[in-house]
């Protein structure tokens, strides 16, 4: 059994896209990034590859590359889910927390959930998501960004 952490955070932007586990979010702004900076998907990616020690998601996606300009991070969490595959590994849980002011995203968790549960093959009770406010304090307190945390256990 191996477990991984993975932490990521995206400025928030006027005339982006809001993007979160695969899901478009209805909000005034979204996240600046190479990719669609959906920071859910890279906080997740860097648990499961940390869980196998494999790098991280600058290693394998790097964003001078433009092979990954304004990619959908889904297609790179299903990249990783194939190189845990071919080395045999199965994930056991994902817990994810994403640590936004705004929006409120308790609308959204469930179809959220249910996306990472398509694209990895997995039970919906093996997948957390949850939400948080910084009490308005710091970088995500003021909305000049969101954060987002992941752990996961492989097996
Ligand atoms: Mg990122």
């Amino acid at each position: 059994m191996r477990i991984g952490q993975g932490y990521d955070v995206h400025r928030l932007s006027e005339g982006r896209k809001l993007i979160l586990s695969g899901i478009e979010i209805p909000f005034e702004k979204g996240l600046l990034g190479h990719s669609d900076a959906d920071v859910l998907t890279h906080a997740l990616c860097d648990a499961l590859l940390g869980a196998a020690a494999l790098g991280d998601i600058g290693v394998h996606f790097p964003d001078t590359d433009m092979r990954y300009k304004g990619i959908s991070s889904i297609l790179l969490l299903k990249e990783v889910k194939s190189l845990l595959d071919e080395r045999g590994y199965k994930i056991e849980n994902i817990d994810c927390t994403v640590i936004a002011q705004r929006p409120k995203l308790s609308p959204y968790i469930l179809k959220m959930r249910e996306k990472l549960s398509d694209v990895l093959s997995l039970d919906l009770d093996r997948i957390s998501i949850k939400a948080t406010t910084q009490e308005k304090l710091g970088f995500a307190g003021r909305e000049e960004g969101i954060a987002a945390l992941a752990v996961c256990i492989l097996c």
